[in-house]
């Protein structure tokens, strides 16, 4: 057996390796249709495949480029929690993958915000990216959706998220499950300033995520196709032993059965999250307009009675 771990092995890894390296030089790239792309014509067309339409997953960047006026934006710092709280280790330790994850995709966390416009509309962005540990959420994301909402109640603007990610991180169990109660408060503090919360759910939005804040906005707008769901398809087949109607947990499926708003294209979500905003903004002021109508009618009324 000796000669396959010392000889073979070593042979096929270099193999890959060298496979992966040509892939990040060339200008072509896959879908999952099966069809070879441009790099460039999936850049210029949103990163949505011309040929299919399929909307491929993007990093934190490139989503407030696409989204924010003009692509320009100001990121915004957010704390930093230590990085291994319960000092995890499964198949390789915890620290090793967040290492990996931060080299591969140059962010700090799976989460980030930034400040910018929307059809002149000044708000926060949130947005995650899968790349990095498949988007999962542990203190550190929770941190950062706090100060986006911190951000927004503060500088009094809507604040957007885009979802995308599997859930809660298992490596932070426990205080990965409280973010989930952490966030949920922190929409509510939003609710409660008349602070409007648009969610995007983009492919994949699942778990915690769909179970806490991703599933709270005013408005819940969806990616065409994007899978949404709290547990996979095929643990609930297992579980209710029938088969699952076509298109269960797509974006479209939601739609029509009510937990999604609208499924709208990537390269019509600037203008279409702008209208929205115009709408809800208008709302908002009225709400406001009222609760200051109706403190003053509280005032004057314990006045009266003393
Ligand atoms: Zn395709």
């Amino acid at each position: 057996m000796n000669w396959i771990s010392k000889f073979i092995k070593p042979k096929l890894k270099s193999l890959f390796k060298k496979k992966s390296s040509q892939d990040k030089d060339t200008l072509w790239t896959n879908c999952s249709c099966n069809n070879l792309i441009l790099k460039e014509d999936l850049f210029k067309n949103y990163h949505c495949c011309p040929k299919c339409g399929i909307h491929h997953k993007i990093s934190c960047e490139e989503r407030f480029k696409l989204t924010f006026d003009n692509g320009f934006y100001d990121l915004i710092e957010s704390p930093e929690p230590i990085d291994d709280p319960l000092q995890f280790t499964d198949s390789k330790p915890y620290k090793d993958r967040i290492a990996a994850a931060r080299k591969k995709t140059g962010q700090r966390d799976a989460m980030m915000i930034a400040k910018g416009k929307i059809q002149n509309i000044d708000v926060i962005v949130g947005a995650q990216n899968f790349f990095y540990i498949g988007g999962a959420v542990g203190i550190a994301s929770g941190e950062i959706f706090i100060n986006a909402v911190d951000q927004a109640i503060k500088n009094k603007i809507p604040l957007i998220f885009f979802s995308c990610s599997g859930g809660q991180k298992l490596q932070e169990s426990g205080l990965a499950i409280c973010m989930m109660a952490k966030t949920t408060l922190g929409v509510n503090e939003l609710k409660k300033n008349n602070i409007p919360f648009i969610i995007c759910m983009t492919n994949p939005t699942a778990g915690g995520v769909t179970a806490s804040w991703a599933s709270l906005g005013d408005v819940i707008i969806a990616e065409p196709g994007a899978t949404v769901s709290f547990a996979g398809a095929r643990v609930i087949k297992d579980t209710v032993r029938e088969e699952l109607p076509p298109g269960f947990q797509t974006a479209e499926y939601l739609l029509d059965h009510g937990q999604v708003d609208a499924v709208i294209e990537r390269k019509y979500l600037n203008s279409a999250i702008g209208s929205l905003l115009n709408v809800l903004l208008k709302n908002a002021e009225t709400q406001a307009k009222q609760d200051l109508n109706d403190t003053v009618t509280i005032d004057k009324s314990i006045q009266a009675a003393s």
